[in-house]
């Protein structure tokens, strides 16, 4: 009997196939392809291959297994090569597995190749490992689907503490939310849903597990999509600004030598109830820029800095004229007055949601941009 490849595709985008999926691909005689394949790559099949597509999307109309299976053995008995073309990995919630045995009941042999995992590469996209030292020791690859009315134990899942990838999970959003709180994750976690990923159309969402059905809902973000929960997505960065949920400007002032713990305390502090994952960037004084365990914060969060110079605060404090008279703003370690001029101006006419609070050598006030949406605020306030 001919030859059989199970393949994967990849995310979306045609340039994260491996060489060996085109290589293969340009060979066959007859391919299968399910529907969340990007067109594009059929362009790699030869132009006289015969094409089958065998939609299996969640929902709606699809092929059914069996008939799957029955075509591949047909074509193979009557000396076609086929490639059997999968979304991402051929054997990550692909039933690539289930097709390989039916395959090799009936005598076929079949070569698996690899494909880049949704999982992976949607976070990836943002910025996101999905295991990060000191942040998540693992990762969890889990159906959010309910199939066969077997829900995940999202208790067991959540007392991991691992980095949860949730796949088919949008459409049950609240459920998956809920049970994870209900679980005792804390609504404060950070989590990104991801549509489309590593396409133009990608559009993401990045927030906190308490605003996780929110933020979805509002966004309209549908299938396909993934779910990242779990610290290493408040690692997300894309640009920074316009990812929904990254409101707020941290103004910053601090003693030399002051530690990266001691300025991720202060700030965590601060912005209590909101959380590093709301800040889309940093914000100092020229002259402070320098500052390793400054330095150090922002690339733990993968946070911009952005500095402004002594005259900037000056036209800061003409805007504001209550800032210069207000003794809060004006006294602390020494370097008066930056942390609440610099947060503004790094909000671009944004409003303080927090006064300064001096913790440990390190000053933070808050201010929130001009753009965020009313729930951000209402949130802040
Ligand atoms: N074998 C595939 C997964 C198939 S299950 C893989 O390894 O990636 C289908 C699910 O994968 C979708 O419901 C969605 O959760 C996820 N998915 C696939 N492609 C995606 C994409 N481009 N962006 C976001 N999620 C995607």
């Amino acid at each position: 009997m001919s030859r059989a490849w199970l393949i994967g595709a990849g995310p979306g985008d045609a340039e994260l196939m491996t060489v060996k999926a085109m290589r293969t691909l340009a060979s066959a005689d007859v391919v299968l392809v399910d529907d969340l394949v990007n067109p594009e790559i059929l362009e790699l099949a030869r132009a006289d291959a015969h094409i089958v597509h065998v939609g299996k999307r969640g929902g709606s109309p699809s092929t059914p297994q069996h008939e799957i299976i029955a075509t591949m053995l047909a074509h193979l008995r009557a000396g076609r090569s086929v490639a059997r073309l999968k979304g991402g990995d051929p054997f990550v919630f692909g039933r690539g597995g289930e097709e390989l045995e039916a395959l090799r009941a009936a005598g076929v042999k079949v070569e698996v190749i690899s494909g880049v995992t949704a999982g992976i590469a949607a976070p990836a996209t943002l910025g996101i490992p999905i295991t990060h030292r000191g942040m998540a020791q693992g990762a969890i690859f889990v159906t959010g689907h309910g199939a066969d009315d077997k829900e995940p134990d999202w208790r067991a899942l959540a007392a991991t503490g691992l980095t949860l990838v949730v796949y088919m999970g949008i459409r049950r959003v609240d459920d998956i939310a809920d049970a994870l709180l209900q679980a005792g994750l804390p609504g404060d976690t950070p989590c990104v849903a991801i549509e489309s990923a590593t396409l133009p159309k990608q559009r993401e969402v990045l927030t906190t597990l308490d605003r996780l059905p929110a933020g979805v809902s509002q966004a309209g973000l549908g299938s396909p999509a993934i779910l990242v929960i779990g610290s290493v997505a408040a690692l997300a960065r894309k640009d920074a600004a316009a990812l929904p949920g990254r409101t707020l400007t941290v103004g910053l002032g601090f003693r030399r030598g002051v530690t990266v713990d001691q300025i991720e305390a202060a700030i965590g502090t601060c912005l209590a109830p909101n959380t590093i994952a709301d800040v889309a960037t940093v914000a100092t004084l020229e002259t402070k820029a320098g500052e390793p365990a400054l330095t150090a914060f922002c690339e733990r969060y993968r946070l911009p800095l952005v500095t402004f110079s002594a005259q900037d605060i000056q036209a800061c404090f003409s805007r504001y004229p209550a800032l210069r008279t207000s003794p809060h703003v004006q006294t602390h370690l020494g370097v008066d007055g930056v942390c609440e001029p610099c947060a503004l101006l790094a909000a671009a006419d944004g409003m303080l949601i927090r006064e300064k609070q001096a913790l440990d050598g390190v000053t933070v006030a808050v201010a929130v941009s001009g753009q965020s949406d009313k729930q951000d605020r209402s949130r802040t306030s």
